[in-house]
């Protein structure tokens, strides 16, 4: 599978520098002190490709999943540029960060979902919780994970975890950061690089921004959707909290925007157009790898080919991110450009 290793942002050409050389020449260098290399490369070692078959409400937003990426991601190998890497963690630890302190007993907080609606019964059935206030006692079942899993819709997946399926094939599980204790309300917490685009005297109109995001739209969505179906309670409300992270502006550091709800069949069956073929590219791949594997043969040519012919540019296409262009987010930039031109050599 893909060895990271990682590139130097300061040089002007392509220059590679091994993960087990990146603390002491970053820090050398004055790009990064040696402490947040080190974390970076110990994660850097062990990431791995994730099954494609089991999806998080966080990356299902066709606009913002580029097809290709994925892909570029599980064959080939690539290099992360340092700041890249640690805009990315320092997201997640902000993240952490809210995790440790607890809004009280009408939140749960890091719900797993669907697993943490799910318990086994004394028979060792599967079944879902009601919400505590249901009208019978507290830590009570319904019967509705019984019939999604007796329907195959939830299932025990490979690696132990319970999953639902939104499309043949494809299993679902997330982590929400809030759900109210009656399941009806849900609370995410999202970072996000200071507003510098504004100008100087922009001030926000108030604290409570009404704005929809369709990012957090589909993710919220797919969290409430995954809660009614294994427990019958129906949303009343969705909101992100956004933090601008190392914003100079106090009163524009926090944003709380409510999230619309998107239907359930615009989400599957999004999910069934746009995500469903990658499963049968990376199959293709993953037979060329394994076919050219078999005859002692290097299979990256007959993969690039494979990748140049068939899977789309989408990140190219559409745009993404808000209308990023590619360069300032995707690693493969280079690698995926090449396969158009064939000028570049993996
Ligand atoms: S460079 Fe753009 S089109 Fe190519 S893989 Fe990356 S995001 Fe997708």
């Amino acid at each position: 599978m893909p060895q990271r290793d990682f590139t130097d942002p300061s040089a002007d050409s392509l220059k590679v520098i091994k993960l087990d050389d990146a603390a002491q020449y970053f820090e050398d260098a004055g790009i990064l002190p040696l402490e947040v290399t080190t974390m970076l490369v110990k994660e850097a070692s062990y990431t791995r490709p994730s099954d494609p078959r089991y999806l998080s409400p966080s990356k299902i937003y066709p606009p913002n999943l580029c097809r290709r990426q994925i892909v570029l991601d599980s064959f080939l190998t690539y290099d992360l540029n340092p700041y890249k890497a640690w805009q990315r963690k320092e997201g997640s630890l902000w993240h952490s960060a809210f995790a440790t302190a607890k809004a009280g007993p009408d939140w749960l907080h890091e719900v797993r979902l669907p697993d943490d609606l799910i318990l086994a019964d004394d028979d060792g059935r599967l079944k879902a919780l009601a919400p505590p206030d249901c009208e019978f006692e507290d830590w009570m079942f319904t019967d509705r994970a019984d019939e999604l899993f007796d329907q195959g819709v939830l299932k025990t997946c490979d690696d132990g975890r319970i999953r639902l399926e939104v499309c043949p094939g494809l299993w679902m599980r997330g982590f929400v950061d809030r759900l109210s204790a009656d399941y009806k309300k849900i609370v995410d917490h999202k970072t996000k690089a200071p507003p510098f685009s504004r100008p100087p005297d922009y001030i926000p109109k108030n604290t409570y921004d009404t704005e929809t995001r369709d990012e957090a739209a589909y993710q919220l969505s797919a969290y409430a959707h995954m809660v009614e179906m294994c427990t019958g309670v129906a949303n009343e409300g969705m909101w992100i909290w956004r933090f601008f992270r190392g914003c100079k502006r106090p009163e524009q550091a926090w944003r709380k925007m409510q999230v619309r709800l998107i239907s359930r069949d615009r989400i599957w069956e999004d999910i069934k157009d746009y995500i469903s073929p990658l499963l049968g590219w990376l199959s293709a791949c993953y037979d060329i790898q394994q076919s050219h594997l078999a005859n002692d043969s290097d299979p990256i040519e007959a993969i690039k080919k494979y990748i140049a012919d068939n899977i789309p540019q989408d990140g190219h296409l559409q745009q993404m991110f808000n209308g990023q262009k590619c360069t300032k987010f995707c690693e493969h930039y280079e690698v995926c450009f090449g396969l158009e031109t064939g000028f570049i050599d993996f």
